[in-house]
């Protein structure tokens, strides 16, 4: 099933071309009292929401996807988990350019470990991408992202997606330079997050998917996630060896060779197999 949430934080299932608003499917969710969860309350509680949805949709408007404005479909992440240089082929991208590593030192994955993105970086498809600091180079990374589903620590790699609600495409965008990494990701608007959740029971292996990226129409990043140094079982293990993981958190698993700039004005279209396409302006902040 794909989810979406759409316009003034309404909600809804994604068929083909048309969104079927069931906003109501919502009033399942418990009251939140603070102090807050740590988990996304909707992703968090998704079999219950799916289950009024359902019926829900029996008499929903259909409303044409290209009619409505799309939002991150999880909207309160307790973390957004990334993973830096990831695909073989993007490691040796970025230690063959000056202009990619800065002079920072590039480890391999499995000594580099993880870095989080600041949750106020977060948008959906429907926003635009706006660049700060234009005068430096700013570049697209597409990416398998996974929705953690079910809270744990330590989670074995054989256990591993059991604990995820879904998944999205996400963009990683990056001003090159000699920050730290997740300084230099974390503006406004520079982790995309749609354009909806697919659930994971509509893809058995999140291990075999193409994911393409264009820009302007010309392809940029083209790659399947069967190149993963580190797959979605083993981030899900490694990223619960160091925190645990709550219903809402996102992983986004890595960028594969292609990363290349993008200016105000630029059209990215990004897709990964069984998810879909979203399409996602970039302009000035
Ligand atoms: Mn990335």
């Amino acid at each position: 099933m794909k989810f979406c949430r759409f316009g003034a934080d309404c909600f809804g299932i994604v068929e083909a071309n048309v969104v079927y608003d069931v906003t109501q499917a919502l009033d399942v969710l418990p009251q939140v009292r603070y102090p807050l969860p740590a988990s996304d309350p909707l992703i968090a509680n998704l079999d219950a929401v799916r289950e009024r949805a359902t019926q829900l949709k029996k008499h929903a408007p259909a409303i044409p996807l290209d009619k409505v404005r799309l939002l991150s479909p999880v909207a309160n992440p307790g973390k957004i988990i990334a993973a830096p240089v990831n695909y073989t082929k993007h490691l040796q991208e970025v230690l063959a350019d000056q202009h990619l590593h800065h002079g920072n030192m590039i480890n391999h994955i499995e000594k580099a470990g993880l870095f989080l993105k600041a949750g106020s970086s977060l948008i959906g498809a429907g926003d635009n991408v706006r660049l700060v600091y234009t005068d430096r180079r700013n570049d697209h990374e597409v990416e398998l992202a996974v929705v953690i589903g079910k809270c744990g620590r330590n989670i074995a790699r054989e256990q591993a997606l059991d604990h995820v609600a879904g998944y999205s495409i996400g963009l990683d965008m990056t001003i090159r330079g000699p920050e730290e990494r997740s300084f230099r990701k974390s503006p406004d608007t520079y982790t995309v997050l749609g354009p909806w959740l697919v659930t994971k029971d509509e893809i058995d292996n999140p291990g075999a998917l193409d994911l393409l990226i264009t820009v302007n129409g010309e392809v940029r990043q083209k790659a399947n996630t069967s190149d993963l140094i580190i797959d979605v079982p083993g981030l899900i293990a490694f990223a619960s060896s160091f925190y645990t993981l709550h219903a809402g958190d996102v992983i986004i698993t890595g960028t594969p060779e292609g990363v290349s700039p993008v200016v105000p004005g630029d059209t990215m279209v990004a897709t990964i197999e069984r998810i879909g396409t979203m399409t996602v302006q970039v302009s000035a902040a």
